[in-house]
């Protein structure tokens, strides 16, 4: 085997879920003022999104949930997707300047985001349901985007199901780096049972953790992660399962 492939057949991919895993919303349910607003101005109407329970869920998800008994489809809605973006960012934008919306970094995030970044092994990319221009506010907002700036990185705005973004993960990496990395490579760090179902999809690693608001330790470990920790707090004990997954 060539050198370089060598070296890949021993990375492991990180791919971290945003909400309730490397942050909290300080703000709770402030998402649906410019969800609401976006979808009245992109699709005319928002539907039931104040029905919607959006934890682990795509954004294209949560509209398509919203507006599916208005006869929309998955395709319908991604078929929008410049103009969603566009307005997506302009909506949330302005939510978030008027100190509607904050959010703050879950304890030992940067930590391991740092410790992670400094082992040759490992790679970063975030593998979230929000849409691009949702994450990178987001994560500029607390300082973190610069952790996945360069990173092959997966958004909500590639499917309205979680587990087409994993397989997307898994294509864009092999895509990238030409090389053909095996699913067990991939861990995907997330605090909902859509994670774990994510990672089974395609045959990766998944590690739970119990920092979002819905799911607790129980209730995540009833989905059968390969790894379940209570919080990202204790850096060498999260760089010790994720060397061993
Ligand atoms: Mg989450």
């Amino acid at each position: 085997m060539h050198a370089v492939q060598n070296e890949y057949a021993k990375r492991k991919i990180l791919l971290w879920d945003i909400d309730g895993t490397l942050i909290l919303s300080t703000t709770r349910g402030s998402y649906k003022l410019y969800f609401a607003s976006t979808m009245q101005k992109v699709f005319g109407s928002s539907g039931d999104l104040e029905a919607v329970m959006p934890s682990g869920m795509t954004d294209t998800q949560i509209m398509y949930e919203s507006l599916k008994n208005k006869g929309f489809t998955p395709e319908k809605i991604l078929s929008k997707r410049d103009v969603l973006l566009r307005t997506f960012k302009e909506e949330m934008l302005k939510v978030h300047e008027s100190g509607k919306e904050s959010y703050r970094v879950l304890e030992g995030v940067e930590e391991i985001l740092t410790a992670t970044l400094q082992k040759q092994n490992f790679v970063n990319a975030l593998l979230t349901g929000n849409l691009s221009v949702a994450a990178e506010i987001k994560l500029r907002s607390v300082g973190l985007w610069n952790y996945f700036i360069d990173s092959l990185n997966v958004f909500g705005e590639v499917s309205c199901n979680r587990k087409d973004l994993a397989f997307e993960a898994l294509r864009r990496f092999r895509e990238r780096y030409k090389f053909n990395f095996s699913p067990s490579q991939f861990v995907i760090i997330g605090d909902t049972p859509n994670d774990i179902s994510a990672a089974r999809a395609i045959g990766a690693k998944v590690l739970s953790v119990a920092t979002g608001r819905v799911h607790g330790k129980e209730d995540l470990l009833k989905h059968k992660p390969d790894a379940l920790v209570e919080s990202l707090k204790d850096t060498e004990q999260v760089l010790e399962i994720l060397e061993n997954l």
